[in-house]
């Protein structure tokens, strides 16, 4: 598993708590902040955003690997997610992210106790369907 200096397991767990506090969680009520470092020492972050459409609500991860990707960066060092409780990325949020590498330290952030918990996502998301599972073209 690549390792993070406890700096930047620092650094990323409090980009993904300050992520926390913009969620706009009105219905739920359950703010996340997600914090995914880049190789070039980039933070870039994301919360949830709900909707009065319920289905159209998106988590804090998918919304930082969105814009991480918007901004050009594929090729990640790790994610921290803050929550109430340091719950661990959905099951649609595991898949979105390990399009981008599965050896990839996740740093869970809990907001009550302010605890971290290091993890792999290739822990979380066991036998995953990838990229190299498609057939090549041409
Ligand atoms: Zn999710």
């Amino acid at each position: 598993m690549s390792k993070l200096s406890d700096r930047r397991i620092e650094q990323l767990a409090l980009a993904a708590v300050d992520a926390c506090g913009r969620a706009y969680a009105p219905y739920s009520k359950f703010e996340v902040g997600a914090a995914i470092l880049m190789h070039d020492g980039q933070v870039i972050v994301g919360c949830n955003v709900e909707n009065a459409s319920y289905g159209l609500s998106l988590c804090a991860e998918r919304n930082a690997a969105a814009a991480a990707v918007a901004a050009g960066h594929r090729k990640w060092r790790g994610v921290a997610i803050a929550s109430i409780g340091g719950v661990p990325p959905c099951g649609a949020c595991r898949q979105f992210l390990a399009e981008f590498g599965l050896d990839m330290p996740i740093i869970l952030v809990n907001l009550i106790d302010g605890a971290r918990s290091v993890c792999n996502l290739s822990e979380l998301l066991p036998s995953s369907f990838g990229p190299d599972d498609l057939p090549k073209s041409g």
